[in-house]
């Protein structure tokens, strides 16, 4: 019987529990684009918790990117200083920890959002060596491992789209040829770091000519292949999965383990499960081993804490989406919310 508070092995990592914290947005951002006091605290509370793997809020990779004044860049001349205080941190816990990179437009000089076939072959090159810099930042700040954010509707995850990429040259058309600008990133990050690298994917979208599961599994085994250590798979952007929670949690759990069949590395099976119960029931009835969470750890950085006592747990996160939309790190309905419990 696997128990989501196992201790277990997520590649070459040792964890303390099956839950992978993923963030969002790091609201307490100081103006000058510093870590702030709020933010070591809340990462140490998180280590506390008894989370197995803390995966950050995104670090945004162009400072006029449209989330970056919601994220902290590493374009900050403190970032890796300030970093590195809080990976010393979270690691005084045992917690390992990935630092998340995305941007969602790509902005060159006076032009905004330029598309996915405009982009030329010498701007490739320049996302791909900002993107392999930032890795060599998050190496040096003690990061055990990078997520590069490939789900949701980043840039990344539009180019490897075959509804947004409709290039014509070697970064468009077959599968291989829209994920090629990614594998070659990972190829430049595994030989130059030391950072686990961990792709975040959406299990499908069900949009005519978009990503389907199928395209997706070609995809992970392609990562794979090409040297990405684990995987995070998102909640799909499909209707059907928002009709129907929980059907669209059972579609979700189903991809997982469909991806799970076609790969031999870790896969982090999104989130959107609300009680200890239902979380080991995905464990115990399909091959998913690691479960994220988000909000819940956004209304309370402590629940684990009372989850481990209580063993029948409960997610308080009332999925108002006020913290989603209004991109903050704080909850609407406990803005309190503070941990003082160190259960080690
Ligand atoms: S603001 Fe709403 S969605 Fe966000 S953590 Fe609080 S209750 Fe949950």
């Amino acid at each position: 019987m696997k128990d989501l508070f196992d201790y277990c092995k997520f590649g070459e990592f040792k964890l303390n529990s099956r839950i992978v914290r993923t963030g969002l947005w790091e609201s307490e951002r100081e103006k000058s684009g510093n870590f702030t006091p709020e933010i070591y605290d809340r990462y140490e509370n998180l280590a506390a918790s008894g989370v197995g793997l803390i995966i950050t809020e995104l670090f945004s990779l162009y400072p006029r990117d449209v989330f970056s004044k919601y994220s902290n860049t590493v374009n900050h001349v403190r970032f890796v200083r300030e970093a590195k205080d809080l990976t010393d941190l979270v690691h005084d816990y045992g917690v390992p920890i990935f630092a998340q990179l995305g941007f969602v437009q790509f902005n060159k000089k006076t032009e905004q959002n330029i598309k996915i076939e405009d982009v030329t072959i010498e701007d490739i090159r320049k996302i791909q060596t900002d993107f392999i810099i930032a890795a060599q930042k998050f190496d040096y700040a003690g990061f055990d491992g990078i997520q590069i954010a490939l789900g949701n509707y980043y840039f990344l995850t539009r180019f490897i789209n075959p509804y947004f990429n409709k290039r014509e040259d070697k970064y468009g058309g077959s599968t291989l040829n829209r994920l090629r600008i990614v594998l070659e990133i990972i190829k430049v990050i595994k030989n130059t770091t030391n950072l686990h690298i961990n792709c975040r994917l959406n299990a499908f979208d069900i949009q005519k000519g978009g990503m389907t599961l199928e395209e997706t599994i070609e995809i992970a085994k392609l990562l794979e292949k090409h040297g990405a250590d684990s995987l995070q798979i998102t909640r799909p952007r499909s209707p059907q999965y928002f009709s129907n929670e929980n059907y669209g949690k059972k579609l979700l759990a189903s991809a997982c383990n469909d991806i799970i069949d076609n790969v031999d590395i870790p896969v982090i099976m999104g989130g959107g499960l609300k009680t200890q119960r239902q979380i080991n029931n995905v464990l115990n009835k399909t091959k998913v081993d690691f479960i994220s969470m988000q909000r819940p750890f956004v209304y309370d950085p402590s629940f684990l804490v009372d989850w481990q006592i209580e063993g029948d747990g409960e997610v308080k996160c009332r999925t108002c989406n006020n913290c989603y939309w209004k991109k903050t790190s704080t909850c609407f309905i406990n803005p309190k919310a503070q941990l003082n419990v160190n259960p080690y």
